[in-house]
């Protein structure tokens, strides 16, 4: 059977000449949509409509991230840069001089908590196209538990309701692809769940392929129709932690150095600074396949948050978190301030958990809930929280990087 389903789920059934197998009438569809859409494709080279001049500049694009996103100069450039040329490309006129441009997929490095999803995130908003984000160690190969790689279109797809045209040009962000690398150099045999056949299924996808796509989701739906979503002009964003890769460039970097002794040119690195040089083979021995890594061309860095710039990150951005806490006091008449000790208190806090800005939140959420359960029915029309104030309450919760 070709996709499972059998006469019993309601399904017609066309038998091979042999008997020995058979694919039922949705999915000859799907099929002869996929080979209609791939010739329609070919046939007219199909340019998007619009013109360069209605795409923002990459200084636009990062103008727009610097509202959102503190910090992370270089990610947001080449971020910026490679969604402006994602767009010529989607734009190139039929090829008359053998040049294509290729699609530039985007790997940002960089710990957890520092803005890779958001940037993902916030470029989507920019843009106006679809957005999904999916966790790569939740895919499996076909066959085993946990989701296909298609789930993550089938996100796409529902991100778009469901026009293809539309999830065709969307954005997905593929979090932790360092875990999915295959585990050490002894891959078992009978189960490569998370390995090299998930990366194999990614590739595909990454390289732009026309891939029958469960609107549903799952194997939970075998009655469903597929839908053919071709992934060409899909822009992929992918994100890791690649925890150690700092040890890994310098190494690359000192052997390197040694190589080239000779000339004397042993050039000084500051350790938190070897981020700053990642290169594709540097995510080699995160068990990547060399296919995926070559399909991720454009490869950049965030930087841990420091005091500084988690400070910046609790009430700088326009949507920052003190800023929406103001706002839900705000709709109760009352005039929400955060002593500035209190978000010194907050940022030490969120630096001991270690876990970026992902920790803000959640600390901000623990000093608040009290304050939201009392506030709306006194009769105050200010409220300020205090260092004081905020110990207490995360004393009282016992919080720690664990619970967060
Ligand atoms: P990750 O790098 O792990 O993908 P996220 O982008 O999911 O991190 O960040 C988690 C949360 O922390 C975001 O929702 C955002 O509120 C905040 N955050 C992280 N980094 C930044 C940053 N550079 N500027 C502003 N907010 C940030």
């Amino acid at each position: 059977m070709f996709c499972g389903r059998t006469p019993a789920d309601g399904a017609t059934m066309v038998p091979s000449p042999a008997g020995d197998a058979a694919v039922c009438l949705d999915c000859v569809e799907a099929i002869h949509e996929m080979v209609r859409s791939e010739a329609d494709a070919k046939a007219t080279g199909k340019p998007m409509e619009g013109s360069l001049a209605e795409v923002p500049r990459p200084h636009e694009i990062k103008a727009f991230l610097d509202q959102y996103v503190i910090g992370q100069d270089e990610a947001k450039r080449y971020l910026s840069v490679a969604v402006y040329n994602h767009y010529k490309r989607l734009m190139q006129p039929d090829s008359m001089d053998d040049v294509d441009i290729e699609k530039s997929n985007v790997i940002l490095v960089g710990p957890t908590g520092t803005g890779k999803t958001l940037l993902a995130k916030t470029i989507a908003r920019l843009l106006n196209v679809p957005f999904t984000i999916v966790d790569a160690t939740v895919l499996t190969q076909a066959g085993y538990v946990g989701e296909d790689i298609e789930s993550l279109l089938t996100r796409l797809l529902q991100a778009a309701d469901y026009d293809v045209d539309r999830a065709q040009r969307g954005i997905v962000f593929i979090d932790e692809i360092d875990k999915i690398g295959r585990k050490g150099d002894n891959p078992s045999i009978t189960r490569d769940v998370s390995g090299e056949g998930v990366q194999q299924g990614l590739l595909k996808l990454l390289e732009g392929s026309v891939v029958l796509v469960p609107p549903q989701g799952g194997r939970k739906h075998p009655e469903q129709k597929m839908i053919a979503v071709d992934t060409k002009n899909i822009l992929f964003v992918c994100g890791g932690a690649f925890e150690g890769i700092e040890q890994k460039v310098a190494h690359r970097l000192n052997s390197r150095v040694v190589g080239y002794a000779t000339d004397n040119k042993v050039r000084r690195i500051r350790p938190e600074d070897f981020i700053k040089y990642v290169a594709p083979q540097d995510l080699k021995s995160y068990g990547l396949i060399p296919e995926i890594i070559g399909r991720l061309p454009v490869i950049t860095h965030l930087e841990a948050l420091d005091r500084a710039a988690l400070l910046r990150v609790l009430t700088e951005p326009r949507n920052a978190i003190t800023r929406q806490y103001e706002k839900l006091f705000a709709m109760d008449g009352v005039k929400l301030k955060f002593a500035p000790d209190c978000l010194d208190y907050i940022v030490d806090k969120a630096v001991e958990f270690k876990l970026g800005a992902r920790g803000l939140r959640s600390i901000v959420e623990t000093i608040m809930v009290d304050a939201m359960f009392e506030v709306p029915s006194q009769d105050i029309s200010e409220y300020t929280v205090t260092r004081e104030y905020a110990e207490k309450r995360v004393d009282a919760a016992h919080l720690d990087a664990a619970s967060i």
